[in-house]
C-alpha cells in the first residue's frame, strides 16, 4: 500500500529521464511529450542550457532568503518587467501563491481606498489554483466541494460576457478588480475574444478597478506572445505567471504595474523560497533559450500547423465539437467524455490529457519541432477516430 496521499488517480507509468519532447519510461519504452507536464517543461526535458545552468549555480549557493538581496532574482525582474511592459514583481514557488498575492494586492488596492470588503470579479470555468483563496476564485463548483466555507468576496459572471460584468458594476459598489485567464487552459481550452479584453480594460479603467491576468498556463511564450493579453494590445495592471517559467524549476511571479505597483510595503506580504538563486537562473535560462531559439515564433507556427493538421485530419469525423486554441495551447473539443483517451494515447506512446470532460488538451514544449507536430497529428488523429468510432 502507498503512503502517498491519494491526491491523484495516477497513470501507472514512471518516466527514467528524457530529451527533448521525448520521455522514457522505466521499462525503457519512449514517448511524445505533447504535455510537458502541464505547461510546464517550456525547454522540454534535459536541455543542456538549463542543466549547466543550475548545475553552476548548485555549486554556488541554492538560496540565501529574501531577507538579503538576491541578484539573480533582481536581474529576473528587470527581464520580466521588460518583457511585459510592466513595473514590479513578487516572487513565489507556484501558479496559486502568484495568484494569492495578485488577491491580497486587489483587497489590499480597495482598502487603501476606503473599501472594507472589496470583491473581484471572476469568470465562469476559471481555474485559478487549489488555496482557499485561488479555490474561491475558480468557477469549478466540484473542485470546491466539501471545502466550504470558501473565501468571501468573489463574484462569478460568465467569460466573453461583458454586459454581465457592467450589471455587476451597477449594483456592487465593492468591486476593486476583475480577474481572468486570457485562454483557459483546464477549463477547457476557452479564448477570451480580443474584444472582450479591450472591453475589461476599458472599464477597469472608467471603474478605478485592477485588471488581473492569470497567466499561469497561457504565458511565457505558450500562445505565440511573451502574455496572452499581448494578442489584443491591452496591458493589465497585475499579471502572474508560473508553470513555464522555471521550465521545471517551481517559481512562480505576480508582476504588477501603474497603479497596482508600489502598494505592497516591508511585512505585506512574503514567501521564503520565493526566487531564490537556483529558481531565478532557472528562469533567466528559459528566457534566454526562448530568445536565442526563436521558440515564440516557433509556437505560433507549430501550433497553427498542429491545430491545420488536426483540422484536416479530422474533416468530417463524427462527434468532433471543435479544434482550437493558440499557439501551442490547443483543445479539441469532443461530443462525449473521452478520458479515456488519456491512457490509450499512453499505450500508442503518446502523453495528452482531457480536461473539463470532452476536451483533449495539448501544451507541448516550445522546442516543439514542425516534425513533432506531424507525428503528433497522426497519432493523435488515429485515436481520435478509433475512439469516436467505437
Ligand atoms: C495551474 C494553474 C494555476 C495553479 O498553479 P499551481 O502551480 O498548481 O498552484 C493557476 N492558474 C492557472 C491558469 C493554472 O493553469
Amino acid at each position: 500500500m502507498s503512503h502517498l496521499m491519494n491526491t491523484y488517480a495516477r497513470l501507472p507509468v514512471a518516466f527514467s529521464h528524457g530529451e527533448g519532447c521525448w520521455l522514457t519510461d522505466t521499462g525503457g519504452k519512449r514517448y511524445l511529450d505533447a504535455l510537458a507536464g502541464i505547461a510546464v517543461s517550456t525547454l522540454g526535458h534535459n536541455h543542456p542550457a538549463l542543466v549547466a545552468a543550475i548545475a553552476a549555480q548548485a555549486a554556488r549557493v541554492l538560496h540565501t532568503s529574501n531577507l538579503y538581496r538576491v541578484p539573480q532574482q533582481e536581474e529576473l525582474a528587470d527581464k520580466l518587467a521588460a518583457l511585459a511592459g510592466m513595473d514590479e514583481v513578487f516572487f513565489c514557488n507556484s501558479g496559486c501563491e502568484a495568484n494569492e498575492a495578485a488577491i491580497k494586492l486587489a483587497r489590499f488596492f480597495g482598502h487603501r481606498q476606503g473599501i472594507d470588503s472589496p470583491a473581484i470579479i471572476v469568470m465562469e470555468k476559471a481555474f485559478h489554483g487549489r488555496t482557499m483563496a485561488t479555490l474561491s476564485a475558480t468557477g469549478n463548483r466540484k473542485t470546491q466541494a466539501g471545502f466550504e466555507p470558501l473565501v468571501s468576496g468573489f463574484v462569478r459572471v460568465p467569460y466573453n460576457d461583458l454586459g454581465a460584468i457592467e450589471a455587476v458594476a451597477e449594483h456592487n459598489h465593492n468591486v476593486v478588480a476583475v480577474m481572468l485567464e486570457i485562454v483557459q487552459g483546464e477549463g477547457g481550452i476557452h479564448i477570451a475574444d480580443p474584444g472582450f479584453q479591450r472591453g475589461v480594460r476599458q472599464i477597469c479603467d472608467e471603474k478605478g478597478w485592477l485588471m488581473i491576468c492569470d497567466e499561469v498556463q497561457c504565458g511565457m511564450g505558450r500562445t505565440g506572445t511573451w502574455f496572452g493579453f499581448q494578442h489584443a494590445g491591452i496591458r493589465p495592471d497585475v499579471a502572474t505567471l508560473a508553470k513555464g517559467l522555471g521550465s521545471g524549476v517551481p517559481i512562480g511571479a505576480c508582476i504588477t504595474a501603474g497603479k497596482a505597483a508600489g502598494l505592497f510595503k516591508p511585512g505585506n506580504h512574503g514567501s521564503t523560497f520565493g526566487g531564490n538563486p537556483l529558481a531565478a537562473v532557472a528562469a533567466l535560462t528559459t528566457i534566454a533559450v526562448i530568445e536565442q531559439d526563436k521558440l515564440i515564433a516557433g509556437a505560433e507556427a507549430v501550433g497553427r500547423s498542429v491545430r491545420e493538421g488536426l483540422a484536416q485530419a479530422l474533416d468530417g469525423v463524427n462527434g468532433i465539437v471543435d479544434i482550437r486554441g493558440q499557439g501551442l495551447m490547443i483543445g479539441i473539443e469532443l461530443d462525449r467524455p473521452c478520458g479515456e483517451l488519456v491512457a490509450r494515447a499512453l499505450d500508442a506512446g503518446l502523453l495528452i490529457n482531457v480536461t473539463a470532460d470532452k476536451v483533449v488538451r495539448l501544451l507541448p514544449p516550445l522546442i516543439f519541432s514542425a516534425d513533432e507536430g506531424r507525428e503528433l497529428v497522426s497519432r493523435l488523429a488515429q485515436l481520435i477516430r478509433d475512439f469516436l468510432a467505437a
